[in-house]
């Protein structure tokens, strides 16, 4: 007899087995490959990271992928690593830093850059550490980090091929820029927000009319939400079908206040529904005008400075602050009577993520790659469906942004990074910062790039050389992940073996940002896609549907429900209630369906393994002699084999776990187990109890790996290893017998029925009832005679015959199943008319309770005026109240 714990604890094992496995090298993925290859790169987290609910859905689902293709004899690489996360890590360390009142400037850029590195090493491994807690089957050994000397040669290499190709360029762009840090931002470091804010209605006067702008229509109205940037206004832009506008084609505007001259632009992409239809275009502080700017050729005036003040450009605003220029300028415009309203506006605007300040969008020199060359494959391959979208509708997004791709902004103000590998001459140049060298032609005179600093310029000879003060974009290395992670530049048996890999398990919000620079560096580059499959799957929200955030305080954290219940019942559950691609609706109640879950499995496990005697096991199936029972069971394991390995093939995690969960409680559990104890052959029946639960544990292994690990471990038989390398369930179809299963199915259907009869009509779990099957024809007479012993244990009766068309005794209650009706006597185990009279009361009760609800929906006044949801509660509740009535007055005319 084998000695198994009662209750199953998560936090006693997990921990442990994880090491087990780490020590057995059991992640380790050999290359070159001496099975099939199956590759995954992990998204990598941001050292900065925490785990939160988004990371374990994400990495839960690519451990489930990992694990069930290393079980189908797959040599299998789970590469995992970190991003430097350029300024989100350069931020923490310059938080830390202002504790002790000192600011990044006043210890330089090395000594800067040695306390990142002494926060990374210390804190930096924080989330694998978390990772692995989750289950993560990774191959650590492989850990790489975005900045590592091998990353950082792939991202030198790839600049330095993409500027001799003419790809790479510096020029003037629209950035986020915060007052407050003095620093350029990236797009999602500029956290949109909705503010309550004013739209205001200015006049702009058709020139040589001026004077009669105020009284008559000689002007164009603009709507804005910044009245300040009129400063810097260089055009009005108006789509060239609005006939409002018609009339200006040849006009030019005036800028009120300054008198600046303005072009009239007509242009598709002006929405002439949105505000009055005419656009003010500022081109050097808003991304939209500038876009507009590049297209016509406008000038870009820059009225402001870097800490939000307005500049010599501004004239007598000079020197204001932006909000306050605001005030200056409408309270001016008021004066001149072109001022004709304001009005709220709620509007997203950007905020500094780290000081919440709103952000300036502001023309600064930065470097760009351009994207189109690069992207006209990435296209291609998509359409061709060598990279295909789960689910599909993403491939028309990813294919719409595609199209209308626009050059890539990679440099960033911050020291943090991969330094842009460029150098100045400063004798062959002429500049102050190095920051307004224009490079727009590869090979311009005094200008170096490459892998390693020259000691001198090419060109001169001179030795006055500054490197370019830039950081690349954080994004400029994670788009090379999938190769430069392999060893990418050099040549290596990984990427041979490895690339293209197999599948990218990613979130939707970037796509743009990485998979689709991931698939045109990898076209490019190594001239291959990076992966197959891409399965987005969806945002993790709390159960109003609301995105987790920390300052809402909606947020579960993943591993305060680990400790609570164990990693097993968390990725359970996550992957259970998650359809395909959907978002994910998540509240702590929730978790309770995985801890249920390893609950049962664990009894059941116990119990099989608990009564076990192995004797009986030797030998294999032996196929004469299977119960009717057996072979059901054994056909519904296949089944589940199937759907299971189906869901997971199509990336429909939550069909593979609803398939597993239905099988194992509803089907094991609640029926074979009770079977088998009554199992005229207890060896066979024990032989068919291991062997089923030996499909469930590693059908289930990928989704819940500790448990089935552990109960894997008490499994009989020598050597059984470990589960996570067995090998797969594949269906044995010899064991497949449909007729067995149609029969079991309406024996079961029997079972259920007289239950149901029992419980409704109070019948004392101790009475035994009586039970007479009158059958459709005389297979089904059999089928009831056969499995007698069955019905008569698992419904608490006694089975006084089967026979085709059987006459109905009198008190009974009557039920179908199938063509087969099922008659039982309660008249001995109740009394009768007791419990008519209680029915009876029921349904008067119901009744009232239902003509109350019908007469307030009869009433016209209720149902116009309550709110819809109101209503909708009411005729649910009329629906199930109707429902219930005629369940009972059903139950009553079956009694006979
Ligand atoms: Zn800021
Ligand atoms: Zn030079």
């Amino acid at each position: 007899m084998r000695d198994i714990p009662t209750r199953y604890n998560p936090q006693e094992n997990e921990e442990r087995i994880y090491a087990s496995w780490e020590k057995e090298k059991l992640f380790h993925a050999e290359a070159p490959a001496a099975k099939k290859p199956y590759c995954i790169v992990i998204p990598p987290p941001n050292i900065t990271g925490i785990l939160h609910m988004g990371h374990a859905l994400n990495n839960t689902i690519q451990d489930i992928l990992v694990r069930w293709k290393r079980m189908q004899g797959y040599d299998t690489l789970w590469m995992p690593g970190t991003d430097h996360a350029g300024i989100a890590t350069q931020n923490v360390v310059e938080r830390d830093l202002a504790k002790e009142g000192v600011k990044r400037q006043d210890l330089g850029r090395e000594k800067f850059l040695e306390r990142v590195w002494g926060w990374k090493k210390e804190y930096g491994s924080t989330i694998i550490r978390q990772l692995k807690r989750l289950g993560c089957s990774c191959d650590w050994d492989r850990t790489r980090f975005t900045m590592d000397d091998g990353l950082s040669n792939a991202v030198k290499e790839v600049f330095i091929r993409l500027y001799g190709d003419g790809l790479i360029y510096k020029g003037d762009y629209i950035i986020n820029w915060c007052p407050r840090c003095g620093t350029a931002l990236s797009d999602e470091e500029a956290e949109h927000r909705d503010i309550d804010g004013m739209l205001y209605y200015i006049k702009y006067p058709v020139k040589g009319r001026e004077k009669l702008a105020v009284e008559n229509e000689d002007y164009v109205v603009v709507a804005t939400t910044r009245p300040e940037t009129m400063l810097g206004d260089v055009a009005v832009a108006v789509n060239p079908r609005d006939p409002r506008y018609a009339h200006l084609k040849d006009e030019t505007l005036v800028l009120p206040i300054v008198k600046r001259d303005l072009r009239v632009v007509f242009d598709e992409d002006v929405d002439p529904d949105f505000g009055t239809g005419a656009l003010k275009v500022t081109p050097a502080h808003d991304p939209v005008d500038f876009e507009l700017g590049r297209k016509h050729g406008l000038e870009r005036v820059n009225v402001m400075n870097a800490d939000g003040t307005i500049n010599a450009l501004g004239g007598d605003y000079e020197g204001m602050d932006r909000f306050e220029c605001r005030e200056a300028i409408v309270e001016d415009l008021k004066q001149r009577k072109l001022f004709i309203r304001s009005e709220e506006h709620k509007h997203a605007v950007g905020h500094c993520y780290r000081c919440h300040t709103v952000v300036e969008p502001r023309l600064s020199k930065q470097w760009f790659v351009r994207m189109k060359p690069l992207a006209a494959e990435g296209i291609s391959v998509v359409k061709k469906k060598k990279i295909r979208f789960y689910p599909g509708r993403w491939t028309k997004v990813y294919l719409n942004w595609m199209e209308n791709i626009r050059d890539w902004c990679i440099s960033r103000q911050i020291w943090w990074g991969h330094r842009i590998p460029v150098w100045y001459c400063k004798d062959c140049l002429e500049y102050d910062d190095a920051r307004d060298v224009d490079v727009d032609e590869p090979g311009k005179k005094g200008i170096y790039v490459g892998a390693e600093p020259p000691e001198k310029c090419p060109a001169c000879g001179s030795r006055r050389l500054e490197q370019d003060p830039d950081v690349l974009d954080t994004w400029f290395s994670s788009w090379l992940w999938p190769f430069s992670t392999l060893g990418w530049p050099e040549k290596t048996k990984e990427l041979d073996v490895f690339y293209p890999t197999d599948a990218l398990v990613t979130a939707q919000e970037i796509i743009f940002f990485w998979v689709a620079r991931m698939i045109m560096a990898g076209l490019k580059f190594r001239g291959d896609i990076p992966f197959r499959d891409v399965y987005i799957h969806g945002t993790v929200r709390d159960s109003t549907g609301t995105k987790m955030s920390k300052s809402l305080g909606n947020v579960i954290d993943p591993l305060e429900v680990i400790g609570q219940v164990g990693s097993d019942a968390l990725r359970f559950s996550i992957i259970s209630i998650t359809s395909q691609g959907q978002d994910v609706f998540l509240s702590k109640d929730k978790f309770e369906l995985g801890r249920n879950f390893a609950n049962k499995l664990w009894n059941a496990s116990r119990y099989v393994l608990m009564n076990l005697d192995e004797n009986s096991l030797e030998g294999g199936l032996p196929e004469d002699s299977l119960s009717l029972a057996d072979r059901w069971i054994l056909s519904l394991l296949n089944e589940t084999i199937d759907k299971v390995q189906a869901s997971l093939a199509s990336y429909r995690f939550n069909d593979a776990t609803i398939a597993i969960y239905d099988f194992v409680w509803h089907k094991y559990c609640d029926w074979y187990l009770e079977i088998s104890k009554m199992a005229g052959d207890r060896s066979t029946a024990q032989k068919v109890l291991v062997r089923v639960l030996e499909g469930i544990l590693k059908l289930l292994h990928p989704i819940m790996p500790f448990i089935t690990e552990e109960i894997w471990r008490n499994m009989p038989g020598e050597g059984a290893g470990w589960i996570m390398t067995s090998k797969w369930p594949e269906p044995e179809r010899k064991y497949s017998d449909a007729s067995s299963v149609e029969k079991m199915e309406k024996l079961i259907a029997l079972i259920t029925a007289v239950r149901n009869i029992r419980a409704f009509w109070n019948v004392d779990h101790r009475s035994t009832v009586e039970v007479l099957a009158s059958a459709s024809d005389q297979d089904e007479a059999a089928l009831a005679k056969d499995n007698s012993v069955y019905i008569e244990k698992l419904a608490s009766c006694a089975l006084s015959g089967a026979e085709v068309d059987a006459e109905r005794p009198s008190q009974t209650v009557a039920a179908l199943v199938g063509k087969m009706k099922v008659y039982v006597s309660i008249g001995g185990a109740v009394d009768l008319d007791r419990e008519k009279a209680r029915i009876n009361g029921k349904v008067q009760e119901l009744e009232k309770c239902l003509s109350g609800i019908e007469k307030k929906l009869g009433n016209r006044s209720f149902v116009e005026k309550a709110p819809e949801e109101v209503v909708n509660k009411e005729k649910a509740k009329r629906d199930r109240f109707r429902e219930q009535v005629a369940t009972l007055r059903d139950n009553l005319a079956s009694l006979q």
